[in-house]
């Protein structure tokens, strides 16, 4: 199911510094949204807060008609109908990757033929279906990144969060998963933000691109507005414009 996200004036501090001020942003059912800023802009935080692995301390996420996170409510992140793929991989060492995918479909309730079959669907969909049996040490960074794909896209989540997937990864490779991750999550229909720091990559992935700079959304636009159209000299800069 494809959904609507709606984030409104949230804010988080750690401690004195605060981390997020305000940020309010939409994005449509089935749309990619990049969130770009320099390191330590909150993107992190950002991302963590949707996933609900982080509270913010005020403001609200909706995922179509459901409140995620709005005043005291927080819903956990397994009952969020979303899936991330994280910087790191985060795949269960002891696991195939089979069962790495697999177990992102425990919730689903599923036998254990139509589970072994979808399972099998998405690995073939990332190229891996001779790697089903592998664990994630005999994978190179590349495999094990389409494994967390894979694991991301087999339960059909309305929201797909990405944690700056490619950084890990060398040139060549990130240019070839950055086309699989554009072609599969448009083909999932999933609602997607993907955070980043990387400009190219960025403007060569998004519907829409927002830009953070001290934990302030500071600018959301088209790729080409806010290429062409900056709304400051930060964005100007930090988006290669300038200087
Ligand atoms: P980004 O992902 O853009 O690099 P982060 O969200 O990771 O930004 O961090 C934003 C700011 O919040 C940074 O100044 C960082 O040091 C601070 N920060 C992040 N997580 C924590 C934490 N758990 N405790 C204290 N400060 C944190």
């Amino acid at each position: 199911m494809t959904a609507h996200l709606r984030v409104e004036n949230l804010s988080k501090s750690f401690g004195p510094t605060r981390v997020l001020d305000g940020i309010s942003f939409a994005v449509p059912p089935g749309r990619f949204t990049v969130l770009l800023g320099p390191s330590g802009s909150g993107k992190t935080t950002l991302l963590r807060c949707l996933a609900g692995i982080e509270r913010a301390e005020s403001g609200s996420i909706h995922l179509g008609e459901r409140a995620l996170a709005q005043g005291r409510s927080h819903l956990p992140p397994d009952r969020r109908d979303l899936a991330m793929v994280f910087q790191d991989y985060a795949l269960w060492p002891h696991m195939t990757a089979a069962a790495n995918v697999g177990y992102a479909l425990r919730r689903r309730r599923l036998d254990r033929e139509p589970s072994r079959r979808r399972v099998a669907e998405v690995l073939a969909r990332v190229g891996l279906s001779d790697h089903a049996e592998q664990f994630p040490h005999q994978l190179s960074g590349g495999q094990q990144q389409r494994v967390a794909l894979a694991r991301a896209l087999v339960a059909e989540p309305g929201l797909l969060l990405f944690d700056e997937p490619l950084s890990n990864l060398d040139a060549d490779l990130r240019e070839r998963l950055r086309v699989e991750i554009a072609t599969l999550t448009r083909e999932s229909g999933a609602t997607v933000v993907y955070i980043t720091h990387d400009q190219a990559e960025a403007f060569a992935l998004a519907d829409e691109v927002g830009v953070l700079e001290g934990g302030r959304l500071v600018q959301l636009g088209s790729p080409e507005d806010v290429y062409h159209r900056p709304a400051s000299p930060f964005v100007a800069r930090f988006t290669g414009l300038a200087g």
